[in-house]
């Protein structure tokens, strides 16, 4: 009988398939793009969350004691997964949640070794903050401490590289500042950062939370059968994805996610708003945090942004200051057009919110600053 599908069909339901040789190319080229000169490159598939737990699952079955630099949920969790595994877990978070860590803080820690290795979060998109990355693998590398990231959120929007200097294991996203899927994660990892990792005690032989399967049957192989089945139309998106990196230049989409939060960030200053991070070098390309100004309800204004403007605003998660917003401009948002009408929604919500008498932001110079900002990081004038 001939299938009757011409009501129900779909092209979604029919993806052309994704040869093995192309997804190995696929692993190269994320490779490539990241300066990789000594990392295997893995793709997991799973939203990158699945990557992480994996990797902390397998550093955990190292057995041995694991620095975990917590900055979010991310990090907390990633502790919790690396005790699971069987890691003897310190936990470093900065004194106020929210906000990144100091880099004396984590030396300080790194002094109390051994360990075996630092784990930590580069790019917070939950608090808009940037850790200290370059200075943190610096500082654990002269002390020979091996060097776990999580750049899911950072990879694109912050300078990350896989050369000498990069760290031993990097998980990267594809959904955000690369504008990819979210069912496909990539974790990079090093000699050193293959040391690390051992099957936790009891695992069974085959896992789908496990990076030495994929090394097993794919890293290790003759690369002729893609493991685990992922998605096809994840493979397809997350390579249109890296063409279209590739297309931008990384240093570019990175340049372009740091140029609109700067404009962001002027912008905000501009209205009379105080920014949640001090320094620009650790506030988040993908996403900018300000604080409302006190006595304006929170739950009002992003009601209000959503629906008198159209715009979705962002709040920090429950332990951290209840006054924070936060504007995204990640992936496509990283551009003039949807910073600017965010930031004018922020604007808006808060006096629409704000009580009649109360101080009023100062809408132009905020919006003047956001446009200054972007002529000087595009050229300047004229
Ligand atoms: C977004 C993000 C992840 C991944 O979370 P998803 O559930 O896959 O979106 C992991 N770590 C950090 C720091 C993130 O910002």
């Amino acid at each position: 009988m001939v299938a009757q599908r011409d009501a129900s069909w779909s092209p979604l339901l029919d993806p052309a398939a994704f040869s093995a040789a192309r997804y190995d190319r696929l692993g190269h080229r994320i490779g490539a793009l990241l300066g990789s000169t000594h990392h295997d490159i893995a793709l997991v598939p799973g939203e990158a969350v699945v990557a992480l737990e994996a990797v902390a699952r397998e550093l955990g079955g190292g057995g041995g004691r694991v620095l975990n630099v917590a900055t979010s949920v991310y990090g907390h969790l990633f502790g919790q997964w690396l005790a699971a595994g069987g890691a003897t877990v310190t936990t470093l978070t900065p004194s106020v949640p929210g906000q990144p860590i100091p880099l004396a803080e984590v030396t300080d820690a790194l002094d109390n070794g051994p360990w075996a290795a630092i784990a930590l979060v580069h790019g917070e998109a939950a608090s808009g903050i940037v850790n200290p990355l370059a200075e943190i693998l610096a500082a654990a590398r002269s002390r020979g401490v091996p060097t776990v990231v999580d750049a899911v959120a950072s990879v694109g929007a912050e300078p990350v590289l896989l050369g000498d200097e990069g760290p031993d294991i990097l998980v990267i996203g594809a959904q955000k500042a690369l504008g990819g899927p979210s069912g496909l994660a990539v974790a990079a990892v090093s000699e050193t950062g293959w040391g690390l990792l051992a099957r936790p005690a009891g695992a069974p032989s085959f896992s789908s939370l496990s990076l030495l399967d994929l090394k097993r049957d794919w890293l290790d192989t003759d690369r002729t059968a893609i493991p685990l089945t992922p998605i096809t139309h994840d493979l397809w998106a997350l390579e249109a994805a890296v063409a279209d990196v590739e297309d931008e230049g990384l240093g570019m989409r990175v340049a372009r996610h740091r140029a609109v939060a700067r404009a962001v960030r002027a912008g905000l200053a501009g209205l009379g708003l105080r920014l949640w991070v001090d320094e620009e070098e650790r506030s988040s390309g993908l996403t900018t945090a300000a604080l409302l100004p006190d006595g304006v309800d929170r739950s009002t204004v992003l009601a209000l942004a959503r629906d008198r403007f159209g715009v979705v605003l962002g709040t920090g998660s429950s332990e951290v200051d209840p006054r924070l917003v936060k504007i995204s401009h990640t992936g496509p948002r990283a551009a003039f057009v949807p910073a600017a009408g965010a930031l004018a929604a922020l604007a808006g919500a808060i006096e629409l919110a704000s009580a009649s008498g109360s101080p009023r932001l100062d809408l132009g110079a905020g919006m003047a600053a956001f446009t200054a900002s972007w002529i000087a990081s595009t050229g300047g004038a004229g």
